[in-house]
């Protein structure tokens, strides 16, 4: 539809970032441009409130940028999950694997409880590493999941199928 075809206008394709061979996919001007970047928000906290997400995860760092005015507009509280060792106050962690090697993110302990009911937003979704991981953490943490949101699902990737069962049937949003 309309707003589907305004934020893909607004999205960038960047060859050869961050290395050889990656086509990136740059979010920075939909960001610029204020009736886009409205509409996108309006349309994730839509989502927000149908699934009735109590908090929403934002994944570091184009993550934050989406899910805050989101958590906003919908009225529910952010949680910001970031890479291992930004966080100053007791965490979860949860490691993954990457292409090459691993990573780690965390969130703090007592952001997300029992009851909480959580819809976690970011950009893109790529292996679905990272957002498996942030599922992990949120149950973890012992709140369940409302669902997950992506501007983007690089669909060749194979992203979703790997997130499959960790999502437990909770559904996965892809603008
Ligand atoms: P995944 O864990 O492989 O799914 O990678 C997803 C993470 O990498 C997200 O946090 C994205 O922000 C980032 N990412 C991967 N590819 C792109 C891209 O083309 N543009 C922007 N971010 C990307």
């Amino acid at each position: 539809d309309q707003t589907r075809e305004l934020l893909l206008s607004r999205i960038r394709d960047i060859a050869d970032y961050p290395k050889p061979g990656v086509l990136f996919k740059d979010i920075t001007p939909l960001l610029a441009d204020p009736v886009a970047f409205s509409a996108l928000t309006e349309v994730l906290s839509a989502f927000c409130e149908s699934r009735g997400a109590t908090k929403i995860v934002g994944l570091e760092a184009r993550g934050f940028i989406l899910a805050a005015p989101v958590a906003v507009r919908a009225g529910v509280g952010f949680v910001p999950v970031r890479k291992a060792g930004k966080l100053p106050g007791a965490t979860l962690a949860q490691a993954y694997e990457l292409e090459y090697g691993s990573a780690e993110i965390e969130v703090h302990a007592e952001d997300l409880a029992e009851g909480d009911s959580v819809l976690v937003i970011d950009d893109v979704l790529a292996t679905g590493g990272t957002a498996r991981a942030s599922l992990e953490l949120i149950r973890r943490a012992g709140a369940d999941v409302a669902g997950v949101a992506v501007l983007m699902e690089l669909g060749f990737l194979g992203g979703r199928d790997r997130l499959g069962g960790t999502l437990r049937g909770a559904p996965l949003e892809a603008l």
